[in-house]
Parts: structure tokens; sequence; C-alpha cells
């Protein structure tokens, strides 16, 4: 295991400004977050909620903690409510903080028992006011938790194997992995132990909890976790002389200067990625930009070393060894979300079904993990697309499985509305946020079911539409057919209202680019179900057989 390592400054520095590189001597902190981080390490605070702040209640807390530190456990301050938009970036943090938080439970791979699931839901019940939303970082995200509640439920998550370590904060974020892993016939190979092994080998270490920012993984047999935006991922492949194993990929991302990770062109076995995560964390953390917080994700150092400079530093001050040439990954025909009934490599079959926009509840959870098990099943799966998955169905129990799940608002044969929409937070909880999203893509849905039902039985893969409350990008937008960032527009009446800035033609796979923003392209939210029909019809009457939507990047 490295640690951080501390050479002298160069001579260099001074012509040039240093981004607050540790590994180039940069070691006082040159913003509050990175103060903060030094003060006291953010791991700390856990002994505090505990000790100190359960006990006594939210006004006891530090701000620094509130603020800063509780996020290493996946709490944030939740938006107080009836603040509406157009006021957020007006706003002091504290003005929009209420004494309830946000609670993400980190689910590495989405995998869960049903037992799990269970005591999800249940905790839902208990202290979250049933709110449990399927998140596209394959996590359970609550809402309405008072401080007081805070090591139960830890104690009851931790009795069942899940924990919130590092579901937020500077450090390694849950790890996206494949929902189908291990029973898919289109997988290379099973990346599960890999993502076990980085996980008790480094999740919840100091040393690899002081990051610049936030580091996104993800690791899949098939592309299927959006590897290309990820600040690292490794994506099965099969090499013609050494077999299965993964390619490399490094510094993607979204937000406001989104950028597609770029491959290292480096073929790496099984049991080797826990130690190529370590050395390619370890760069981020050693010679990541720390100065400015706009430019200390991972994507910034990538674009500025390239690819061949960043593998040749893996190798030589990390790994201490070259890494093998490899391929790169099939691109899979067509994007793939793991919704309806598929057949598993042992017979029995996956169940893969769609709310909409990760909208769930503890209730729901609750019922999903018991109509699994009717049918025979003891393991579900989260997606990155916000869907849920019922693994190991018994082909006589599918129909009815498929039938309790569409009961409780779980489609399996889904419009390719409720299939391709997603959507963030949003304004009801989220304090950065802009507009409403949640609520405005069930509408959406609702309103494409019947204004294009007409057509939409001829869509072979369903129309993507991604709903950000924010310039953020949560819900991944430039990676959407019709991307919508949440912004205050002028209607027609010049009205400041709740709208969208439009991005359109964006995916990731065989065509993968961003949607292209188009310049005044704005639609207040009232219009929006009229926009993208007007989009799709189009998109529909002018295409080829088969051809995807337009790629306009
Ligand atoms: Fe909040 Fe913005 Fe992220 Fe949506 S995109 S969850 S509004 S930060």
């Amino acid at each position: 295991m490295t640690t951080p390592r501390t050479p002298a400054r160069p001579a260099r520095a001074k012509q040039k400004r240093g981004e607050g590189q540790w590994a180039l001597g940069y070691r006082e902190p040159l913003n509050p977050n990175e103060r903060s981080k030094k003060d006291d390490h953010p791991l700390n605070v856990r002994a505090r909620i505990e000790n100190i702040y359960a006990h006594r209640g939210f006004d006891a807390i530090d701000p620094g903690d509130l603020r800063g530190r509780f996020r290493w456990f996946g709490l944030y301050t939740q938006r107080k409510p009836g603040i509406d938009g157009g006021r957020t970036a007006a706003l002091e943090p504290e003005e929009l903080d209420d004494r309830y938080f946000m609670l993400r439970v980190r689910i590495d791979g989405g995998a869960l028992t049903t037992g799990q699931l269970t005591v999800l839901g249940e905790i839902s019940q208990a202290y979250a006011r049933d709110t449990a939303d399927i998140t596209d970082r394959q996590n359970i995200q609550y809402h309405w938790i008072r401080i007081e509640d805070v090591p139960a439920i830890w104690a009851k998550l931790e009795n069942a194997g899940m924990t919130t370590m590092e579901a937020c904060g500077d450090s390694p974020r849950v790890m996206l992995g494949s929902p189908v892993a291990g029973i898919s016939a289109d997988e290379v190979i099973d990346g599960t132990p890999a993502l076990d092994e980085i996980k008790r080998r480094y999740i919840g270490k100091p040393e690899f909890a002081n990051l610049p920012r936030k580091f996104k993984t993800a690791i899949s047999g098939q592309p299927d976790v959006a590897h290309e935006i990820h600040d690292v991922a490794f994506v099965g492949v099969d090499h013609p002389e050494h077999g299965p194993g993964f390619d490399v990929w490094v510094g993607g991302g979204l937000s406001t200067n989104p950028m597609l990770g770029q491959r290292l062109g480096a073929w790496v076995p099984l049991d080797e990625v826990p130690d190529v995560w370590e050395g390619v964390i370890s760069i981020f953390r050693d010679y990541g930009y720390r100065r400015l917080r706009s430019r200390a994700r991972l994507k910034f150092l990538v674009k500025d070393w390239g690819a061949e400079k960043f593998r040749q530093v893996l190798q030589d001050e990390y790994l201490k060894r070259e890494l093998i040439d490899g391929p790169p990954p099939a691109d899979p025909a067509v994007p793939i979300d793991h919704v309806g009934v598929h057949p598993q490599v042992d017979g029995k079959f996956y169940v893969g079904a769609a709310p909409i926009a990760g909208r769930s509840s503890g209730g729901t959870l609750v019922a999903v993990a018991k109509a699994a098990e009717r049918a025979g099943s003891g393991r579900v799966r989260l997606t990155p697309q916000q869907k849920v998955v019922v693994l190991d169905v018994p082909e006589a129990q599918v129909t009815t499985l498929a039938a309790e799940l569409t009961e409780l608002g779980l489609e399996t044969k889904p419009s390719p509305w409720r299939r391709g929409v997603m959507a963030c937070t949003g304004l009801e909880f989220c304090k950065l946020a802009i507009v409403e999203t949640k609520a405005r893509a069930q509408q959406l849905v609702a309103d494409l079911e019947k204004s294009l039902a007409d057509i939409q039985d001829g869509l072979e893969t369903p129309v993507t539409v991604h709903l950000n409350g924010c310039p953020n990008s949560c819900a991944r937008i430039q990676t959407a057919d019709i991307g919508l960032k949440g912004q205050i527009v002028t209607d027609a009446d010049g009205n400041q209202v709740e709208g969208f800035q439009v991005h359109l033609g964006g995916g990731l796979g065989l065509d993968a680019g961003f949607g292209r923003k188009l310049r005044g392209h704005k639609v207040t939210s009232d219009e929006l179900t009229g926009y993208v029909e007007r989009v799709v019809r189009n998109y529909v009457s002018g295409r080829e057989p088969g051809e995807r939507f337009p790629q306009w990047a």
C-alpha cells in the first residue's frame, strides 16, 4: 500500500502557479475544504455523531462537520421546504439547510440479498418517512433523517452487511458493477471478486479518504455501467493471448466540464484489478489538483497529462512494473439496461423492472423482497439506470413475479418513456437545485404514454430523457438523447419560471459523445411534454430503419 509522498517543491513552481498537488510539495491547504480535511480527518466525524450529536441534537452540530465531514458517512442536510429554485443561488448555505438529512447507503455493484432489501425498506419506514429512492449510482437514498436516529440506522445497516461509509465526500464513492455479473451470457468476465476485494482493502481506510474530490469507479464484464464517465473503469475484454480480463479507462466525468474517459491501452487480469485501482487512486491523491474545487477531479489531470504519461507514471511510480497491452472492449449494439425477462447462464431467469426515475419507497422495497422470495429468489440488484432486477427466478415463477412487480409500480414491460427517463433528486430535497425533477419526470412519462402512444411500439430502443435540477450532472444529462438541465427561463409572457436548457444527441457505447447544447434552446417546465413530443416525432418520421437517435455532438 502506498502512502502520500512529500518530495521537495521543484524550482519551476516559482514560475508556474501550482495546483496544490501533494506530490509536488503543496501540503498546506489552499482552500477551506482542504483546510477542513487537514484540521480533522473526515472519518473521525463518526465518533462525534454517535457520542455527541445524536444525543444533543441538530443545534449541537459543528458547522464544519455539518457541511463538510458528514458527507463521508453519506449525510447531507436536505433543502428546507418552501424555498423556490430562483432563490437557490442568492441564499447562504445555512439558509437552505433543513434540520433533516439525506442519507445515502452505498451498495457496491447494486448487489443486495432479499434480506438486505427488507432491512433497507424497514429503515425507510421507521426513520425516513417511507422515502427510498434508487439512484443512478446503484445507491438507496433516504430523506427526512434525524441526527438522533443515525446511530440506530447504522447499527441496522451494519448488522445486515451494509454501510454509508464514503457514500459521499472526497473519497472513493460507491462502485458501479454489472447488475447481472456472474449470470449474464453477454459478459466477458465476472468483475465481482475485484469489486469485493477493493471494498475490503480500501474503503474506510484513512489514506484513501482525503482525495482532492470524489472518485468514481466502475467495474463490469460488459459495457453496462457507463464506464466512459468514471474516474477509473475496468471493462471486460477478451485478450487474444491472455484471455478474459479488463480494459482500463481513466479520467471520465460529467458535471460542468464533461470529459469522456481515456483508455490506457492496458489489459489487467481479474486478480490484479485491486492493485491497479490502488495505483490510479493514489495518483489522484498525490498528483490531483487541490487548489480549485472546480479543477479537483481526476479528469483535469488526465487531460493535462494524456493517457500515455498517466500509464507511465502508474507503472513507474506505483505498480513498479509494466502493464500488458490490450484491445478495447466491444461496444453493445444497443444500450443495456437489463429491463424485461432474460435467461441466465444457469437456466434460470432475471427479471428487470422499471419504477419512474428511481422513485421508490420503503414499503415498495419490502414488498419487492417478499415477491422475489416467493418466486424462489434471494438476490436483487439496483441498476445504474435507476431500475431493479430480481435474479435467479425459475422459469415457472417468471410470469407471477412480473405481475407482482407491475402491481408494485415496477413494470417489466415499460413504455419506452418510463424505461428511458431518469431524474436526479431535484428541488424537492437538494439544496443546489433550481427546478423540480422527480415529480416532473413522473408527469412527463404519464403524458408521453398518452400523447405518443401511436408510435411507441415502433421504437427499437427507448429515447432516453434525463432531467437535472441544476448544472451539476447527477442524472448524466450529457449522455442522454434528450438531456435537460434545470434553470430559470423566461416564458412567453416574460415571467421567470422553472425550465430547462436542452442538450440533444448524447450517448454512450457505440457512439459515445456528449449531447450538443443548443444555443437558446430552452423550454419551460410547463412546455416540456409538448417539446419532447415534437423532438421524438421529428426523429421517428425522419429516421432510417434501425437508426438510433441522432448524435449531434
Ligand atoms: Fe442536486 Fe443538481 Fe445533483 Fe440534481 S443535478 S441532485 S439538483 S446537485
